[in-house]
């Protein structure tokens, strides 16, 4: 079995008025270890929604998610707040920082939650800042940071327990061009170093960093393509 393996997967919601609203129909894929996927669609075809299903942030209505070969309907909420903690890594669009307190800080926050040792947390925190270019940014708030340092920031928290899994909903949503570029190319490295990236995006620039598109419309997979990186061949050529 894949490392991600969803199998008709539906979430409808229950609406105020006793009429209920279907956002994801008879979804499934698989990605393996190590692969960069997109999943790409226009705004409301369902791809934030899929992602907190990915993340066990949000339950699906039908179907089976298998993470890493376990039905996750078999663990506990806590259980899956607890996979959820150490094995996934969240980069959001609106970064979700704390924006009073120190970046260092911020990246630390996941590791309250994990297994690793209170005295590594500093060490573990600068690593990851370093790996993304905010060694000199360590005491800022992230209130006085640009947009593209305050992803970074977010990426090297969403780091910070070598997650197996990386989820990105619309990473370059909020940055102008050029940080959004770096942004993609360190989601890019990320891949390198061994993180399964599942990437969600509307612009097909964006999506065309992963090796495979999954293309949603109206809460359905319209397509699953092998496509190649574009962004990677230029920069092996430069
Ligand atoms: P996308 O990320 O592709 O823009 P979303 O997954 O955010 O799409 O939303 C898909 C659809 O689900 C939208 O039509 C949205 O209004 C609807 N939706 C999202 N959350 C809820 C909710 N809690 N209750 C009812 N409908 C919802
Ligand atoms: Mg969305």
């Amino acid at each position: 079995m894949e490392f991600i393996d969803i199998k008709h997967i539906g979430k409808t919601y229950g609406i105020e008025d006793g009429t209920t609203s279907t956002v994801l129909s008879d979804i499934s894929f698989t990605v393996k270890k190590g692969e960069f996927v997109s999943i790409m669609g226009p705004s409301g075809s369902g791809k934030s929604t899929l992602l907190h299903i990915l993340g066990f942030l949000d339950q699906p209505t039908s179907g089976e998610y298998y993470f890493d070969g376990k039905n996750m309907s078999t663990y506990t909420p806590l259980e899956q707040a607890r996979i959820r903690n150490d094995r996934i890594g969240f980069i959001f669009q609106a970064f979700n920082l704390l924006p009073r307190t120190s970046v260092i800080d911020n990246v630390k926050l996941p590791l309250a939650y994990s297994h690793v040792p209170e005295r590594e947390w500093d060490e573990r925190a600068r690593t990851a800042l370093e790996a993304v270019g905010l060694s000199h940014r360590l005491d800022y708030p992230p209130s006085k940071l640009s947009g593209g340092e305050r992803q970074r920031a977010a990426i090297a928290r969403a780091l910070i327990n070598e997650p197996d899994l990386i989820l990105a909903d619309e990473p370059t949503g909020n940055l102008d061009s050029e940080s959004g570029t770096q942004v993609l190319e360190l989601i890019d490295e990320l891949q390198d170093r061994g993180h399964t990236i599942i990437l969600i995006t509307h612009e097909t620039y964006t999506a065309e960093y992963a090796e495979r598109i999954v293309q949603l419309f109206d809460g359905r997979i319209v397509s699953d393509t092998e496509v190649e990186n574009r962004h990677r061949n230029t920069k092996l050529k430069k």
